[in-house]
């Protein structure tokens, strides 16, 4: 078994993975599976997930919460709508760095702006109803405190991605079978997920791919909705 679905299966999907359009992309992919780097990076299933979801989508707002190196960003990138924007939030300046070189590497520095700074401080300086799709993936201890400015900045009908929601399986024992100092995590993250999978706001599914991906709909977009 691997950490959240059996491993052989996990090893097929990932084969299948299509090399991104991106030299850039491509270029981290295998600098990473060369382990030649660490880089956190979302996981190839997840990638794919995502190049679905937004091309459905067709968004021109985007917002990330956690940019690392700007692997994310810049695939997100190839599905915005013509003159699409996307804001991506990051803390670490060694990430910034990294980040900066590879977005200007994509020639995407017009597409893709990088706010500097705690996601604690910078979310609170963006605008309401904005972004047509929200995709956290930063600190797993924070998504709940962030969850209500994530809902804030999304657009009725908006879409949130949230990345790692499963943490490695920890998520679905019992606290008493974790390590006590990954307790606060564990228990940030299941008021997380119960509060998406119950809020008046959202309607949410948990998917068992990657680390755990949950997908929330912001209600209000669709003219048969009350
Ligand atoms: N989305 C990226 C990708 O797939 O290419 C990976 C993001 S990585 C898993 C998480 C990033 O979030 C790290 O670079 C970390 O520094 C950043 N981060 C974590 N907590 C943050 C916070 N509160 N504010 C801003 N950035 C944060």
């Amino acid at each position: 078994m691997s950490e959240i679905s059996y491993s052989y299966i996990v090893e097929y999907i990932r084969a299948l993975h299509t090399v991104p359009n991106s030299s850039i992309l491509a270029e981290i992919e295998t600098q990473i599976a060369s382990e030649a780097e660490t880089w956190p990076i979302i996981k190839p299933e997840v990638a794919d997930f995502m190049r679905v979801q937004l091309s459905l989508i067709k968004p021109s707002t985007i917002l990330e919460i956690g940019t690392a190196v700007g692997y994310s960003s810049i695939l997100m990138s190839e599905y915005l709508n013509k003159n699409g924007k996307i804001t991506t939030l990051e803390r670490f300046p060694y990430m910034i760095q990294k980040a900066t070189k590879n977005i200007k590497r994509a020639g995407l520095e017009k597409t893709i702006e990088i706010i500097e700074g705690d996601a604690v401080n910078t979310l609170l300086t963006l605008p309401s109803a904005h972004y047509d799709v929200v995709f956290m993936d930063c600190a797993k201890g924070q998504y709940i405190n962030f969850l209500p400015e994530c809902i804030r900045v999304l657009k009725p009908g908006g879409l949130l991605i949230t990345d790692n929601v499963l943490h490695k399986g920890s998520v679905a024992k019992s606290r008493y079978l974790i390590d006590r100092r990954q307790r606060t995590t564990h228990s940030r993250l299941r008021d997380f997920l119960w509060t998406i999978m119950h809020s008046d706001e959202l309607v949410s599914t948990v998917m068992p791919i990657g680390d755990g991906v949950a997908l929330s709909y912001k209600i209000g977009g669709n003219t048969n909705e009350s």
